[in-house]
């Protein structure tokens, strides 16, 4: 029988890119699926789209509320929400600092808490959280972007180890450069952005960049039963950007 038969999941960010490609493998191997997002418009085909902003508290429980009234359960949890950042520590203004850290960082702690009363009731519970390959790696101009996903990745382990002996799971899964629309959207402000993605994938150690696809296979893994041993963990999906 399918993996994830039976399952419910919610992913933060899944009606784009990467949370949107994690919502259609969650459900081509079974899982009913919903996906929490700004703008639910843009949720796969045969996933419950759910409007909801994850720097909300209020928005967050609502939604969650929602998604146990329409399934009865929540199994799994991916927290892949979340906001760029470009510049140095002189650049980004406190205002902007605590607005991308609520989004990357509060949201993905605000989702988690309302849906823990229900994973705890879950055979097969799972906390999946998108990182970044900025969390491990120092990369010019993204002093906030990097900071906030330094502390997903931190806050990441520290959940394993508060959930683990509540059968809860939690790891987290650092892309590199993916192939998704925010990328597509840095490259279309660039004067020529085919010549801008040649550059792109010639900067990634393989010499591409990720697919959204790579990404959510990891996710899967991490979040379904052939990790039952893994928790605590960072995955790695960059080309291996992380180890240069
Ligand atoms: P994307 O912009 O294509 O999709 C992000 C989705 O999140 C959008 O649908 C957006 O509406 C939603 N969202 C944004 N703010 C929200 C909020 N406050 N509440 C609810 N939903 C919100 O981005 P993506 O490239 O798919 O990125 C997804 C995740 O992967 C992000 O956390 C990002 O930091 C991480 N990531 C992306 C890359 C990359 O190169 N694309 C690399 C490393 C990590």
């Amino acid at each position: 029988s399918p993996e994830f038969e039976d399952l419910v999941a919610i992913v933060t960010g899944g009606a784009s890119g990467i949370g949107a490609a994690v919502a259609r493998e969650l459900t081509d191997r079974g899982a009913r699926v919903a996906a929490l997002d700004l703008e639910p418009g843009g949720a796969p085909q045969g996933v419950l789209g759910i409007k909801a902003d994850v720097s909300e508290d209020d928005s967050v429980r609502a939604a969650v509320q929602e998604v146990a009234d329409a399934y009865g359960r929540i199994d799994v949890l991916v927290n892949n929400a979340g906001i760029g950042a470009q510049g140095t520590v002189e650049d980004n203004p406190d205002d902007q600092w605590h607005r991308v850290f609520d989004v990357n960082v509060m949201g993905a702690v605000r989702v988690t808490r309302a849906a823990l009363p229900y994973l705890r009731r879950s055979p097969a519970a799972a906390i999946v959280n998108v990182a970044s390959v900025a969390a491990t790696t120092g990369i010019p101009q993204r002093a906030l972007y990097s900071t906030t996903k330094g502390a997903v990745q931190s806050l990441s382990m520290a959940m394993a180890a508060d959930h683990l002996r509540e059968g809860i799971r939690v790891n987290c899964v650092n892309p590199g450069t993916a192939d998704t629309p925010w990328v597509q959207r840095l490259l279309d402000s660039a004067p020529d952005p085919a010549a801008e993605r040649a550059a792109l994938d010639a900067r990634q150690p393989h010499g591409r960049l990720v697919s959204a696809e790579e990404v959510a296979l990891a996710v899967v893994y991490l979040a379904g039963p052939s990790s039952g041993s893994t928790a605590g963990t960072a995955l790695a999906v960059d080309g291996g950007m992380a180890t240069l």
